[in-house]
């Protein structure tokens, strides 16, 4: 459709506008070449009529010489002039007639001297001669050389007068003929002009006694009188030219000379219907030439067209026509045709990236994704019974850290090496591995049931057991994995994704290996939006409570201390732990304000009379949130003023992997806060990954071995060991060192023996609230 208007209205346009341009100058030039025909046509014909006219002068010229040599003949007759002398009137009157009507004159008249009529001979009717006679004589008197004209009954007559001498004169010969039909016809057989002659009457009608016109335009002549300049005819126009005949008497005669202008036009208007054919044929051969260019030109365009159709459909591997030519299109045609191959390439390339994971070479979510839903799609359109599927999405713990401490190489070493591994476990054709984004992977299992999949989890978790080694690193792996399947836990591909990923978030949580999807992991996260809610209704309600866990010190050293750890205090469901809350409350951010409220509590009770004297240094946990907030070192000596109490009162404990979420900023952190006079505490220790030898870099001062340690000590030679070392390693940076989760007093001895500088647990105080704490600390002394 598209190609086909284009086609046309560029051809159209092309043709359309040439044709128009072409009859433009043609219609010009005819018109041009009409109107000089036309004019020169007219100027000849002026031409001829000039001629014409004296033609017609001479040939009434002549006619009058003719009639003055018969009437000096008849002058000259002896016995004429004799019957003259004698008076004798019979003689007179007969000699008058038969010279007259031998030479063909309608009037025959004697003078007398004094020009009186004395004998005349009139062929014909002519009552009004002797009126006419009287009017005529006296200019011919004056002028015998010449002739005059006098209409008589409607019909002209010429006139001539000569004397009579014997030898003095004794009368006047006066002879008049006709001007007639014969005279015309000469004037026309000569010149081929018409002649004819209208006479005027006195009356004003208008007569035409003589004419070589054709009976139309001869009646045209009689109803219209003389025409100025041109007779219109139906049959064509004539050019006329009146000439007024002199010395006229009884009326007026003109004689009209008229030339058809159509005739003189003739042989050019042959000439102009020529040029009009070959106008006629010259456009349509125009039209034919460009509508063939046009052609020419719109069929490889439409192919071109064709072909960006096809680009933008996608497909790259059909070349293009036209690249053979020599001219403009073939270059065109040539340049799309590389267009079209290096987008392809480019194509297949993002295609590439599109669909696969450049680091481990394994498919992206996007394919995976897409092998999802075909794998559905095959399963729904077979017959039943269908295969089920099964979809595990891991996550690595840690990643972040190894990430962070052992640089961005080993964790692409790692990721690459975990791909592996996984590809080993799942190896069917069907099935596929892919990296869904960051340290997370998906497999999807073909035909498999909950039990398979299960079991496949497990070879997984078995196969992370040996930690992986890089040059002199090692590094233990472990995932949280999540399974869905389908049909049981999802409808559809995208269900089924998100809710494997949903398990794989439960499991992460709980810490166990692998989980499959269950609805209540679904209404998790519905909880915590009403969680937040309540969170901050207890903040606002004075739900939470301060409870303080003392640490004591192992070798006698001044003054008190304690950890500050907060309880919920729920109304339905009693003492809520922190762990229940803390993770939820780190998500989401809340944490921050949690933090600035525990601060609050503490430099409130710092600041009670009660702990006067008791050299109190409470410690306080701080979050990563916490420290990724610029602010926090100013909020937190807004507090202090607030209260008037000292910075150095506080020990502020901070999760290895807290820093090691952002160690930049941590550390930019951690300096402003030991400036302003904080002690800082590593929590936690030994859980993550950050070597002594980082940790000596940071304003710390205090180091707290993570309670698994410690309560692993009298179990496992390994803690101790670790224990022992981490003591050894801290005093040597210059830390002192702490022990939590100290639950029996033969831990407390060891700590003791290793030279641990303070010790917290269960079995010195559990976190107590703070009259409880206080009654605690009266009762030490
Ligand atoms: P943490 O900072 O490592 O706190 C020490 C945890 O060990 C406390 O648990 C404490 O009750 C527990 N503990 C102390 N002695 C023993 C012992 O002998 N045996 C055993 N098994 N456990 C012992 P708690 O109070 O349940 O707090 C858990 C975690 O919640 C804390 O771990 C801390 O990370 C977080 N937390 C508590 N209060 C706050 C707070 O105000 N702010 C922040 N950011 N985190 C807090
Ligand atoms: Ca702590
Ligand atoms: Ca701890």
């Amino acid at each position: 459709m598209q190609l086909r208007l284009l086609r046309r209205s560029l051809i159209l346009r092309l043709v359309g506008l040439s044709l128009l341009l072409l009859l433009i100058v043609q219609a010009a030039g005819f018109a041009v070449v009409r109107a000089t025909i036309d004019r020169n046509a007219r100027a000849q014909i002026a031409q001829a009529l000039d001629l014409d006219e004296n033609v017609w002068r001479r040939l009434l010229e002549q006619n009058a010489d003719k009639l003055r040599q018969g009437s000096a003949l008849l002058a000259a007759d002896y016995g004429f002039r004799s019957a003259v002398n004698s008076g004798d009137e019979e003689t007179i009157q007969s000699v008058l007639e038969n010279h007259g009507s031998r030479i063909g004159a309608a009037v025959t008249a004697l003078l007398g001297t004094d020009l009186e009529l004395r004998a005349v001979s009139l062929a014909g009717n002519m009552e009004a001669f002797p009126a006419t006679l009287r009017a005529l004589v006296p200019p011919l008197a004056a002028q015998p050389q010449g002739s005059q004209i006098a209409v008589m009954g409607g019909v002209p007559y010429q006139f001539v007068m000569v004397p009579l001498r014997a030898p003095v004169v004794i009368g006047w010969v006066l002879m008049g003929f006709p001007v007639n039909q014969p005279l015309a016809d000469e004037m026309r057989q000569l010149l081929s002009v018409h002649v004819a002659l209208v006479v005027q009457g006195a009356d004003g009608t208008a007569k035409v006694p003589v004419s070589t016109l054709p009976p139309g335009p001869l009646a045209l002549l009689q109803r219209q009188g003389v025409p100025s300049g041109e007779l219109q005819t139906p049959e064509g126009t004539l050019l006329a030219r009146a000439i007024r005949l002199d010395s006229v008497v009884g009326g007026e005669v003109q004689a009209l000379l008229l030339r058809s202008v159509d005739e003189v036009l003739a042989p050019y208007r042959q000439l102009q219907v020529l040029l009009a054919i070959i106008t006629v044929a010259g456009v349509l051969l125009f039209a034919v030439g460009t509508g063939l260019v046009a052609q020419r030109l719109t069929t490889p365009l439409r192919s071109l067209l064709a072909a960006t159709q096809r680009l933008s459909r996608g497909e790259y591997d059909v070349p293009l026509e036209h690249t053979d030519r020599s001219d403009e299109i073939g270059n065109l045609a040539r340049s799309f045709d590389h267009m079209r191959v290096d987008i392809g390439v480019q194509q297949t390339e993002i295609r590439r990236l599109a669909y696969w994971d450049r680091l481990t070479g394994l498919p992206n979510r996007e394919r995976f994704r897409e092998a999802v839903v075909l794998a559905i799609a095959h399963s729904t359109g077979g017959e039943p019974p269908q295969h089920p599927l099964a979809v595990l999405t891991l996550d690595l713990d840690r990643f972040k850290h190894v990430n962070d401490v052992l640089g961005y190489a080993f964790g692409d070493r790692l990721l690459q090496a975990v791909a592996e591994r996984l590809r080993q476990q799942v190896p069917s054709p069907d099935n596929m591995v892919a990296r869904l984004g960051g340290n997370e992977f998906a497999v999807l299992l073909q035909g498999a049931d909950a039990a398979t999949a299960h079991a496949t989890a497990l070879r997984i978790t078995h196969s992370f057991e040996e930690p992986l080694a890089f040059e002199d690193q090692t590094v233990d792996l472990s995932a949280g994995i999540g399974i869905a399947c389908w049909p049981g836990d999802a409808d559809d591909a995208d269900t089924l994704l998100s809710r494997s990923e949903i398990a794989m978030y439960a499991a992460k949580r709980r810490l166990s290996g692998a989980l499959q999807y269950d609805a209540s992991f679904d209404s998790a996260s519905t909880q915590t939006l009403s969680l937040l809610t309540e969170l901050r209704h207890a903040v606002e309600h004075h739900e939470l409570r301060l409870y303080l866990q003392p640490k004591v010190p192992l070798h006698g050293q001044p003054g008190r201390a304690a950890e500050a750890l907060v309880r919920w205090q729920h109304p339905q469901r009693g003492l809520v732990p922190p762990m229940q809350f803390i993770p939820f409350a780190e998500q989401t951010g809340f944490v921050r304000q949690l933090t600035l409220w525990m601060f609050e509590e503490v430099a409130r009770l710092l600041a009670d009379p009660r702990t006067q004297g008791l050299a109190l240094r409470v410690s306080v946990n701080l979050s990563t949130r916490d420290l990724l907030d610029p602010e926090l070192s100013t909020r937190l000596a807004d507090i202090l003023v607030r209260h008037g109490v000292l910075a150095s009162a506080f020990c502020l404990e901070i999760t290895e992997s807290a820093i090691m979420d952002d160690p930049q900023r941590a550390e930019a952190m951690l300096n402003r806060l030991s400036e302003q006079g904080f002690k800082l505490s590593i929590d936690d220790f030994g859980t993550g990954y950050s070597s002594l030898a980082y940790l000596k870099r940071l304003p710390v001062d205090e180091l707290k071995i993570d309670k698994s340690f410690v309560m692993g000590m009298e179990t496992g030679e390994d803690d101790a060991m670790i224990v022992r070392s981490t003591i050894d390693l801290a005093h040597n940076l210059g830390l002192t060192v702490v022990a939590e989760g100290v639950e029996t007093a033969a831990i407390l001895e060891r700590l003791r023996t290793l030279a641990c500088d303070e010790a917290q647990g269960y079995h010195i105080a559990r976190p107590l609230p703070v009259d409880d704490f206080l009654a605690w600390q009266a009762r030490q002394g």
